[in-house]
């Protein structure tokens, strides 16, 4: 009998393994691994869905073995390569071998069981639909309809316009959508069912993808720029390893302007005439519209697109368009590491620094690491690119397990933007001008008199603007969480940014009863009132996480400023990366050291390429730019290196830094969260794993904590943490797999545990 190899949709660690199937008869012609199918799972007659990851002819089971069900798809929604992914994925990030399945799959081909009717048991369906559209065919020769012209009623006008059209269709043997010949012909559907009821027509379903794109499509495609000198020299390396399919990774370090896209295209370009196919992933925030354009424009339809801006429909109508190999080229976002491309030539990963590729919820993956995984499979080079890379991937580059490309001059050869720091220790700063410091109002105010634009950075991180009583301290606090309530003007409300909490602001304080509530901070919203007051000629764009809520409101706030109807552009991180406006010639950071005081070492790291990005925004084409930082810290080695550009000295002097910590690049690190709704469960699990750890580990490991997370309460439940340093340490993957199994018995009684490879946040 053919059997099956099947992970069930039931994540929990008992059930983390294939499981045996039998295959019926009627279906062993159609069971093949990847697909999806129907199984009855456990006790009872539940039915769940099942991916077939292998086929054999016998199994080690004693007993009868559980037929298949039913099949849910045709073809295999995952190749064997992806397959092999998850697999490799599930034991890397120690996450359940079914939710790295799930991942792979846009949401649309996610399955609920649902209860039937009657108690007639459980079905399994698919999410989402494909999206089909009625067509319509005449059915009779031209002359018949002018025919059954004559045997109609003279006052049934809407027939005889039917009739007439279907004459007209038949002699062209055209067909056409439903919906067109109702609106054209001013008829309702009734009217066209009649039709096909009485044989004159027939209606044929056909499936259309939803086109998130469409008009990038039809634009004039962009030629190839001639390479400058070093994007030749980047443009060959990569080249060679392509021709020879050679899996070598490179790290492109490219100041901002270089003209790194220009390289990839060409890349990519190379990887289609050969018939492989290219890969390339942006950070989410970096996936404008401005980037989309760019891919469409060389490669027009050839391109698909996958983010989370998308709705299910449109990811899955992508997402079949690349399996079925009708788009050989996938920009997207983190999870399009995913993309299910058949036969990879290229894969690249823009801004590779960027902390969006790490997933923070199970499994744990880094898109870097999956890229090199794949690049490995397909024999293709990956190229990683940055004008600020991570220190562990320029670390990997010095001891040459990276190919090092540089570009260190722009394409146009502009210089960089000088950047001015602007001391905010001693800056005048009147009251009316908030967080806006008298040189940076007067440079703002010189770039508007030019009619040129500016981009204004609030950084975001280890901030946030709060509400405080000025008689006894009462901060307004998070009820499920131990945080501070953030305040957000547009709604007038208190917001929690980790549980969605929402309350009033209150306008008595429920501490002390006085009326003296105050708001405190610096939000964007302040300093758009502020530059509202202070510049009122000038018309202000903001950008964030509340003006980009909805779909596509991000693209149409960038559309707007690169179409001139703003003068400044206001907003968080994500204004910093990839914009490329010709007119912006000044940019300024408002406050550049917040992120500095976080308990996390790679505050400098990231401070550094923050400042870097947003400063390449300025003068990136004929006129010349300005760049100015606020700060309180401004002989910080970031702040000042991030002034001058020089990631080569900020790496070499942050490679000490991390030397002197034992941290990364020069230890691994690993994450273990455990929580619980009571603090002091939690509180004791987390030590028993402790002691499990110093048992089984070797003396090199260095074991910090546990401790109770930086914020120790999120919706309603307390954290702690272990945090594990080591360089080679043979026994931590043994030792963590024991753990989830004896955990998983407690995982009854509420407890978390969460393990975290190479975490990238350690709040
Ligand atoms: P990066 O991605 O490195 O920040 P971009 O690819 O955005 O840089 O390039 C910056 C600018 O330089 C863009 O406007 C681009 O069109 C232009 N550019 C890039 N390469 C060339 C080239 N070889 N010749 C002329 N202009 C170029
Ligand atoms: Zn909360
Ligand atoms: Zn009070």
């Amino acid at each position: 009998m053919r059997v099956a190899k099947i992970i069930v949709d039931v994540p929990t660690m008992q059930t983390n393994r294939p499981f045996d199937y039998g295959i019926p008869d009627a279906l062993v012609d159609k069971v093949q691994p990847g697909m999806r199918v129907v199984v009855n799972f456990g006790q009872g007659k539940r039915l769940v869905m099942g991916m077939v990851v292998a086929l054999t002819d016998s199994t080690d089971f004693d007993g009868e073995l559980k037929p298949i069900q039913d099949v849910l798809d045709e073809q295999p929604v995952l190749s064997k390569e992806l397959l092999a992914l998850s697999k490799w994925l599930a034991d890397d990030s120690f996450a359940f071998w079914i939710t790295c399945l799930q991942t792979m799959l846009p949401n649309a081909l996610k399955t609920e069981t649902k209860q039937l009717k009657n108690g007639a048991g459980t079905q399994v369906v698919d999410k989402g639909r494909v999206q089909t559209v009625d067509y319509l065919h005449t059915l009779l020769p031209a002359a018949r309809y002018t025919d059954l012209l004559q045997e109609v009623r003279k006052n049934a006008v809407k027939q005889i316009a039917l009739l007439t059209r279907l004459g007209e269709l038949a002699a062209q043997a055209e067909v056409l959508p439903v919906l067109q010949l109702e609106k054209e012909l001013g008829i309702p559907r009734s009217i066209i069912t009649a039709a096909a009821a009485k044989g004159w027509v027939e209606l044929e379903q056909r499936e259309e993808y939803r086109h998130p794109y469409a008009e990038l499509d039809n634009m004039p495609r962009t030629t190839p720029l001639t390479l400058t000198p070093q994007q030749q020299d980047a443009f060959d390396a990569v080249s060679d390893a392509l021709n020879s399919q050679q899996n070598d990774t490179f790290l492109l370090e490219g100041v901002t302007g270089s003209g790194k896209t220009e390289v990839y295209l060409q890349l990519m370009a190379q990887t289609l005439a050969d018939g492989r196919d290219a890969l390339m992933l942006v950070p989410e925030i970096g996936l404008t519209p401005q980037m989309v354009a760019r891919v469409k424009g060389r490669f027009g339809a050839n391109v698909a697109v996958l983010h989370s801006g998308l709705s299910d429909g449109e990811r899955y109508d992508e997402w079949r368009r690349i399996a079925r190999g009708e788009a050989h080229v996938v920009i997207g976002a983190r999870s399009a590491a995913f993309a299910p491309l058949q036969n990879l030539g290229l894969l690249i990963m823009d801004e590779e620094h960027e902390a969006s590729y790490k997933q923070d919820d199970a499994p744990r993956y880094n898109a870097r690491d999956v890229l090199r995984w794949r690049g490995a499979y397909n024999h293709a080079p990956v190229l990683l690119g940055s004008a600020t890379p991570s220190l562990e991937s320029r670390a990997r580059a010095q001891k040459n397990v990276y190919k090092l490309l540089l570009m260190p001059e722009r394409a146009n050869h502009r210089a960089l933007p000088p950047s001015e720091i602007v001391d905010m220790r001693e800056a005048e700063v009147d009251e009316h001008s908030g967080d806006l410091s008298t040189e940076l109002i007067s440079a703002l105010t010189e770039c508007l008199q030019r009619g040129e634009q500016a981009v204004l950075l609030l950084n975001r991180r280890g901030f946030s603007s709060f509400v405080m009583c000025r008689e006894c301290g009462y901060v307004a606090k998070c009820p499920n969480c131990d945080i501070s309530l953030t305040l957000h003007m547009d709604s007038h409300s208190l917001r929690c940014h980790y549980c969605g909490h929402e309350e009033a602001i209150p306008r008595i304080c429920p501490s002390c009863q006085s009326k003296k509530i105050r708001y405190y901070g610096t939000g964007t919203e302040k300093v758009e009132q502020t530059l509202n007051a202070v510049l009122p000629q000038a018309r202000v764009l903001r950008m964030d996480v509340d003006t980009t809520r909805r779909k596509g409101a991000h693209g149409r706030i960038l559309k707007q400023f690169g179409d001139g109807q703003a003068d400044i552009l206001l907003g968080t991180q994500m204004i910093a990366k990839g914009l490329d406006f010709p007119n912006v010639t000044l940019v300024g950071v408002i406050n550049a050291d917040t992120a500095l005081g976080l308990p996390d070492f790679r505050a400098s790291e990231r401070t550094f390429q923050l400042l870097t990005q947003v400063s390449g925004r300025a003068g990136r084409a004929e006129k010349p730019g300005r760049v100015l930082i606020q700060t309180y810290n401004p002989d910080h080695y970031a702040i000042q290196l991030a002034q001058h550009h020089d990631y080569e000295r900020f790496f070499a002097l942050e490679m000490h830094m991390r030397h002197e910590g034992n941290y990364p690049p020069y230890f691994f690190t690993f994450k273990l969260t455990v929580s619980h709704e009571e603090e002091d469960k939690a509180a004791k699990a987390v030590y028993r794993l402790a002691d499990m750890l110093t048992a089984h580990l070797s003396d090199q490991a260095i074991i910090l904590g546990p401790t109770r997370g930086a914020i120790a309460r999120v919706k309603r439940r307390y954290y702690y943490q272990i945090v594990i340093k080591y360089k080679k340490e043979p026994a931590l993957q043994a030792t963590l797999e024991q753990m989830l199994e004896t955990t998983q018995i407690s995982s009854r009684s509420g407890y978390q545990i969460a393990f975290d490879r190479e975490p990238l946040s350690f709040i």
